[in-house]
């Protein structure tokens, strides 16, 4: 199926206000994971809804919270997420650590226990908006390993991603460095799941440790593991990700003893951003980034058709196609998405409407 991002933003508004979603909530969270499928994530996208909305029944996720602010040292702030909507709680607080960058010049910004943070790129991109360089590390509490360290034959931690982004300069545009530290991010197992694929070799190991193809692995039991991405380095990434994130929100790590039991998705993320005119003149980044940008690019392509891209091209190119001819939804997520609706109250006349026009 193929539907427009107005139709998939408008439904799930409606799903999120009949899950008991009030103010601007069913707005952020709809225009976050429509924004994700329009970037190419389909991952991060409408497909998480249902989950949203079980979690919501389960009592892991409390709709209407607010990014509360429960240390603050001027340029350093830690934040409650309250296990809210990621989407409200990853805005919120933004929005108070650009306000405190631009005071201060910089600031390190911690958030626990926030409900799903979702595709991490958009809170780059929202201090990038602002003219602000920022990195984000991020771990998950609340469900069992879903990867394997480096050397290691089960999982122990989450796919942990890593997320850096410089602003736009006049002549080029924004670097969206944004990855989960897994091969591939977990989301994308279930979209492979979903839609009856197989999975290139090097990402899975199954329930006994061995390579596997089958996405299936991840949801048996016992279950699989997906690998890190770059064997001891990426692995090195994600540990630190998991400290960064777990340790200093004071929201937790991956160990046992922290609650994982459940299929829930808290989210920790240590973010430090800066203005970076405070660090050199604006000229001085302008021209230096330009012909930076300029040589990296210029190194002729193995394959013609495929030039070297900067991080965040390949987000920026899917967005511009699906707004135009539309977001590509699998059979399967639709029809998981379209149960979502139905259980909260959406007519089937409403649903079958928006997917239709
Ligand atoms: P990906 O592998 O598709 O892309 C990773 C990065 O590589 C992006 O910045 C992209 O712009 C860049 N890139 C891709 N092709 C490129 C090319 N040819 N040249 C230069 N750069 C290129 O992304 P992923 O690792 O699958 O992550 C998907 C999303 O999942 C991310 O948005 C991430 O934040 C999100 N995620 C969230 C969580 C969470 O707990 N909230 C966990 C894991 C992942």
């Amino acid at each position: 199926m193929i539907i427009k991002h107005e139709n998939l933003r408008t439904l799930a508004r409606e799903i999120l206000s009949a899950a008991g979603s009030i103010g601007d909530e069913p707005q952020l969270v709809s225009d976050n994971l429509v924004d994700a499928n329009l970037a190419g994530h389909d991952s991060h996208g409408i497909g998480m809804l249902p989950r949203y909305v079980a979690a919501v029944h389960t009592g892991e996720l409390t709709p209407n919270q607010h990014a509360k602010v429960i240390v603050d040292h001027g340029m350093l702030v830690t934040i409650d997420g309250g296990a809210g909507y990621g989407q409200v709680i990853g805005t919120e607080s933004m929005d108070i650590a650009i306000e405190r960058t631009q005071k201060y010049g910089v600031c390190v910004m911690t958030i626990q226990r926030s409900f799903h943070l979702g595709r991490i790129g958009a809170w780059g991109e929202r201090c990038a908006t602002a003219g602000l360089l920022s990195m984000h590390h991020v771990n998950v509490v609340g469900h069992p390993g879903l990867v394997a360290p480096y050397r290691g034959s089960d999982a122990r931690f989450a796919t942990n991603p890593y997320c850096c982004t410089l602003p736009a300069t006049d002549t080029t545009p924004s670097i969206v460095l944004d990855m989960a530290t897994s091969v591939i991010a977990q989301g994308k197992v279930r979209v492979a799941r979903n839609k009856g694929e197989l999975l290139p070799d090097g990402v899975l190991l199954d329930g006994q440790g061995q390579p596997t193809n089958d996405p299936q692995t991840m949801f048996d039991s016992p279950p699989g593991a997906i690998q890190t991405v770059g064997t001891y380095k990426g692995y090195g990434l994600a540990l630190i990700n998991e400290l960064l994130a777990g340790v200093f929100s004071g929201g937790g790590t991956c160990r046992p003893e922290n609650d994982h039991a459940n299929d829930t998705i808290l989210n920790n993320m240590f973010s430090v951003i800066i203005d970076p005119k405070r660090l050199v003149d604006e000229e001085f980044i302008q021209s230096e980034t330009g012909a930076t940008l300029t040589h990296v690019q210029s190194s002729p392509p193995l394959a013609k058709e495929e030039p070297v891209l900067v991080p965040g091209d390949p987000e920026r190119m899917s967005n511009t196609l699906r707004r135009q001819s539309g977001i590509p939804v699998d059979e399967e997520s639709w029809r998981l998405f379209a149960e979502c609706a139905l259980s909260v109250g959406v007519p089937q006349e409403r649903i079958t409407k928006l997917a239709s026009v």
